[in-house]
C-alpha cells in the first residue's frame, strides 16, 4: 500500500529575534524586538514582547514608554545575518528529506512521505534538535497530508507548549478536533478582511469553513443585506485539503 502523503512545515520561531539572540545569549527569555529598515516599526518580537500586547508593525514612537518600562532590547534589522542563518537552517533540513521547498526566509516544506511513518513525532524532534544545536534557532514543526494542514499543525505546535513543538495531523480525528478550535483567520490564505466577512456569516472556525452552513445575515430595518442570502461556504480547496488531497504541488 502506498504511504500516506506527509508534508512537514518547519518554521523558525520569532526568526529575526532568534538570530539576534544567537549572538546575545544573555537576552534569552528577555523582551527583544527587531526594527524595520529605517528603525521605524517593530518587525519581529520575542514572546515576551508579544505578551506585552505589542503588535507587528507598531511604530516605535508609540511604545517608547513600554520600551523603557520593560527594558525591551531593540535591534536594527540585519538582513545579511538573517539570510545567512536561513541558509544554514535550510541546508540542515536537506538532510531530512530529498524534497524540500523553501517557502520563505524562515519556513520550509519537506515531503516526508514514507520517510518517518513509524514515528513522525520522534523524527520531528530530531529535526528540531539538529537545527537548534547547529544554528541556535528554535523551530516548530507541523505535519499533515497537505500543505494547508501542515500549516495548521504548525500553528498548533507553536501555540500549545505541551505539543513540544511538533504536531502531526495524519489522524483524521485529531485533525477534526483541532479544526473545531482554530479561528478561521488562522487558515492559510484567509486574510483579515476575508476572515471578517466569514465571521459576519457565522463562519468563525476552520471546521465550519469546510463543512458549515453559515447563518444568513440579519437584515436591519430599511437596509439591504450586506451580502446575498447565505449559501454554504465550502471553498473546494479547503474541503479537499481537509480530506487530505493536496491542491498545491510541492516543488
Ligand atoms: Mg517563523
Amino acid at each position: 500500500m502506498a504511504a500516506q502523503t506527509r508534508i512537514a512545515l518547519v518554521d523558525c520561531n520569532n526568526f529575526y529575534v532568534s538570530c539576534e539572540r544567537v549572538f546575545r545569549p544573555d537576552l534569552t527569555l528577555k523582551p527583544v524586538a527587531v526594527l524595520s529598515n529605517n528603525d521605524g516599526c517593530i518587525v519581529a518580537r520575542s514572546p515576551e514582547v508579544k505578551a506585552l500586547g505589542i503588535k507587528m508593525g507598531t511604530p516605535v514612537y508609540q511604545i517608547s514608554r513600554l520600551i523603557i518600562q520593560h527594558h525591551i532590547t531593540l535591534f536594527s534589522s540585519n538582513y545579511t545575518l538573517y539570510a545567512d542563518m536561513s541558509a544554514r537552517v535550510m541546508t540542515l533540513l536537506e538532510s531530512f528529506s530529498p524534497t524540500l521547498e523553501v517557502y520563505s526566509i524562515d519556513e520550509s516544506f519537506l515531503d516526508l512521505t514514507g520517510i518517518c511513518d513509524k514515528d513522525p513525532l520522534a523524527y520531528g524532534q530530531d529535526i528540531r534538535r539538529t537545527i537548534v544545536q547547529n544554528t541556535g534557532v528554535p523551530v516548530c514543526i507541523g505535519m499533515g497530508p497537505t500543505k494547508t494542514l501542515a500549516k495548521l499543525a504548525n500553528y498548533a505546535a507553536k501555540k500549545w507548549p505541551k505539543t513540544a513543538g511538533v504536531v502531526d495531523l495524519a489522524d483524521t480525528e485529531r485533525r477534526a478536533k483541532l479544526m473545531r478550535q482554530v479561528p478561521v483567520n488562522k487558515i492559510w490564505g484567509i486574510g483579515t478582511r476575508l476572515a471578517q466577512r466569514l465571521n459576519t456569516r457565522g463562519v468563525a472556525i476552520f471546521a465550519k469553513a469546510c463543512f458549515g452552513h453559515p447563518s444568513p445575515i440579519k437584515q436591519q430595518k430599511n437596509t439591504r443585506p450586506l451580502m446575498p442570502p447565505a449559501a454554504p461556504i465550502r471553498p473546494r480547496r479547503l474541503v479537499s485539503t481537509q480530506q487530505g488531497v493536496e491542491t498545491l504541488a510541492l516543488a
